[in-house]
């Protein structure tokens, strides 16, 4: 290609940015994308009933093509209605009906200069017959045995005929020629997460002894055959197949049967792999939070790159452009999927473009919007996906952040997350904005919750940064009072200032061996031999600190189970973790008194021990209204209250309170 002015300038801003590698365009068959960021398909469940694109759909992918994704994989795509689904409001390639549909969100999307592509799924034994009404399907009868506690049971499959899967295999050509009859640039094949196609390749839910089951090449027959049909009918349109790499199972595939697999799957007609991870039964290892490492499935593009002639797609937890330019100059792969980093941060390619790298919103793998709302705590499949961290994702067609028409003077009192939140959305807003927190630092008890959860700094950083970026005038060490209040004289008072530590009223509570979760994380020293009362996340997590300190710790809950707050996949490998240390779990149970080395469990049992942890959540003020409120009322101040101070919740409940409120400043 000759050297244009054009060209030159590109590569100048490329090199400029400290993101060649990330930035620079590829060209799969006769299809150029612009840069090396891939937002994989991930399942919003933002579609109508039916299966057709909505307004929500299309306006929630417009701001991540809009933000400078490369490549957008549109979620999920169901094949045939309703059997191969696995949500009740997945999008749909089944019918014609739904290509119109299909083609507005294309066009949407090449206006913002985002190449698109449609992923064509078959839940296999994902799907449910709450959904489906019928019973799911699998290569053979075998049923999901997730390892994680509380995910999702799957139904007992039935086995699939040799020609319901002749079927099926039509049934991919038809979706992917709708697919680019919409005008998609490319499709994705969905080989990897248990959906069906997983399940034939893998010898762990492949017991056939037919022509589709058996050796790795009778596994391998189904997909190719899929690639072969897929081809077939899109002509030139490239098609990209992702792979789940390494099941993580026992008897599953691995790495090693996947270079093989690659190999036949490229003879067939492949032209990208991207490559993931896990199975339905290893739920952690597709949607990792943040105890995996960045980057953790890197080793496995670098192996399928090593066997094939096409492009390989890296993923897993790639949540900054540092590390995604590391993996694409080390050539471990040639593009990188940047996926809950998307729906927390859309600009992230454009910041990471204009030198505003230290600007983007990274994702802390917290999973308590985007899995959490949307899989666990909705049975009837009818969750929608969010971001902690981002109240907008998802919202794209109801709110934005716009500027006011009459510029306020907001006071913001408290600078934990709930605070920073709504000064930093006010002073988006073109709000004269500030904020008084009583402490040195800004964080509230974010500080606290990085001390077990690093990433969590991320979010305090990003915070900080913007803060002084929009010119918000931050007042550390100020504890607000009326007067304080009085001397700014606000047009609104936004209260962010948290809540304490529930202390019950129980026989020996203010003994000197009695601490907070707080102070243990705050630095307190204990005895050797600690209790913790209450087994919720702030419980669990203080107990792993205290193990890896060597004390010797037991947790004692009320309720049945440990972590409920959090969602299975986190439950699920904090237990681990505390099996692991030795510490001990004791549910069912509630400590009734304190003695001075004692507690009484359940009025009979006396248990030993040096310090008691209290971990029993969080509380508003016991005694009611704070001076501070009066005093604001009786003022008349326009009062908003946000975050643990408007009602005690966790992260998400204060980001998302504090931004609702401030859109309303
Ligand atoms: C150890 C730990 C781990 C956690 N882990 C998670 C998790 O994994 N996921 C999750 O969702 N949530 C988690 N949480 C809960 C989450 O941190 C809280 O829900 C969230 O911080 C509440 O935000 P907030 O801004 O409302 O209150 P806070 O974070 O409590 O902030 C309130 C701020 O107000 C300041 N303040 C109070 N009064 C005044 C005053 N008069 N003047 C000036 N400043 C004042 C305080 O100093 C404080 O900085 C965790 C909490 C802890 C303690």
């Amino acid at each position: 290609m000759p050297m244009t002015r054009n060209n030159k300038q590109d590569i100048r801003r490329r090199m400029k940015s400290g993101f060649e590698h990330l930035l620079s365009p590829i060209r799969i068959r006769h299809v150029e994308l612009k840069n090396r960021i891939v937002m994989p398909a991930i399942s919003t469940n933002y579609a109508a009933k039916d299966g057709s694109v909505t307004q929500r759909i299309i306006d929630y992918y417009e701001a991540r093509a809009k933000g400078g994704a490369g490549l957008i994989i549109v979620e999920c795509g169901s094949i045939l209605y309703p059997e191969s689904r696995i949500n009740k409001n997945q999008i749909g390639l089944h019918d014609d009906s739904l290509i119109t549909g299909l083609a507005d969100l294309v066009n949407a999307l090449h206006k913002q200069g985002a190449k698109v592509a449609f992923q064509l799924s078959h839940g296999g034994k994902r799907s449910t017959s709450d959904i489906t009404g019928l019973q799911p399907v699998s290569p053979s009868a075998i049923p999901i045995k997730a390892r994680v506690p509380d995910w999702p049971e799957g139904e007992m499959p039935r086995a699939i005929s040799v020609p319901e899967i002749k079927e099926i295999i039509n049934a991919f050509g038809a979706a992917a020629e709708r697919a680019k009859r919409a005008g998609a640039d490319a499709v994705e094949i969905h080989g990897a997460h248990s959906f069906l196609i997983l399940e034939f390749l893998s010898p762990y839910s492949n017991l056939r002894n037919d022509e589709y089951g058996g050796t790795l090449e009778k596994r391998t027959r189904f997909a190719s055959e899929i690639v072969r049909e897929v081809r077939g009918r899109v002509g030139d349109l490239p098609i990209l197949f992702r792979i789940s790499a390494d099941e993580h199972v026992t008897g599953g595939l691995t790495i090693e049967d996947t270079r093989r697999i690659a190999r036949i799957l490229e003879h067939a007609g492949v032209d990208v792999f991207n490559v993931s991870s896990g199975n339905h039964d290893t739920p952690e290892e597709v949607i990792p939070p943040a105890v995996y490492p960045l980057g953790f499935r890197v080793d496995l593009s670098r192996e399928v790159k090593k066997v094939v002639s096409v492009p390989v797609i890296a993923s897993g937890r790639v949540n900054n452009p540092q590390l995604a330019e590391e993996i694409l100059s080390n050539k471990d792969a040639d593009l990188i999927v940047i996926g809950r980093g998307l729906i927390c941060d859309p600009e992230f390619p454009n910041k990471a473009a204009q030198g505003r790298a230290d600007e983007i919103r990274k994702c802390i793998a917290c999973n308590q919007g985007c899995i959490d709302r949307y899989r666990m705590f909705d049975k009837d499949g009818n969750g929608l996906m969010t971001c902690t961290l981002n109240p907008l994702a998802g919202q794209e067609n109801r709110f934005s952040v716009s500027r006011a028409t009459q510029t306020r003077k907001i006071l913001v009192i408290g600078g934990g997350p709930a605070g920073m939140e709504a000064a930093m959305v006010a002073a988006l807003k073109g709000h004269k904005v500030i904020i008084l927190e009583k402490e040195k630092t800004l964080g509230g008890q974010l500080r606290l919750a990085a001390i077990t959860k690093p990433d969590m700094t991320n979010i305090m950083t990003y915070f900080e940064k913007e803060l002084v970026r929009l010119g918000v005038d931050v007042r550390l060490q100020v504890e607000a009072d009326y007067n304080t209040v009085n001397d700014i004289k606000p047009d609104i008072v936004v209260l962010a200032t948290g809540a304490i530590p529930f202390i019950p009223p129980i026989d020996g509570i203010r003994n000197s061996n009695v601490v907070t979760a707080w102070d243990v994380l705050r630095g307190i020293e204990t005895g050797e031999r600690v209790i913790i009362a209450g087994g919720g996340t702030v419980g669990c997590e203080t107990a792993e600190f205290l193990a890896l300190k060597r004390k010797q710790v037991t947790i004692i809950e009320k309720k049945s189970n440990i972590a409920l707050d959090l969602g299975p996949i986190r439950r699920s490998l904090l237990r681990q973790r505390l099996t692991q240390y030795h510490v001990a779990i004791l549910t069912d149970r509630e400590i009734k008194s304190i003695g001075s080395g004692f507690v009484i469990v359940d009025d009979e049992n006396k248990m030993e021990m040096d310090t008691l942890v209290l971990a029993l959540g969080n509380q508003q003020n016991p005694e009611g209204e704070t001076k501070l409120e009066m005093g604001l009322k009786n003022g008349n101040y326009t009062i908003y209250k946000v975050g643990d101070n408007e009602g005690v919740g966790n992260l998400l409940h204060a980001v998302h309170s504090a931004f609702y409120v401030a859109l309303k400043c």
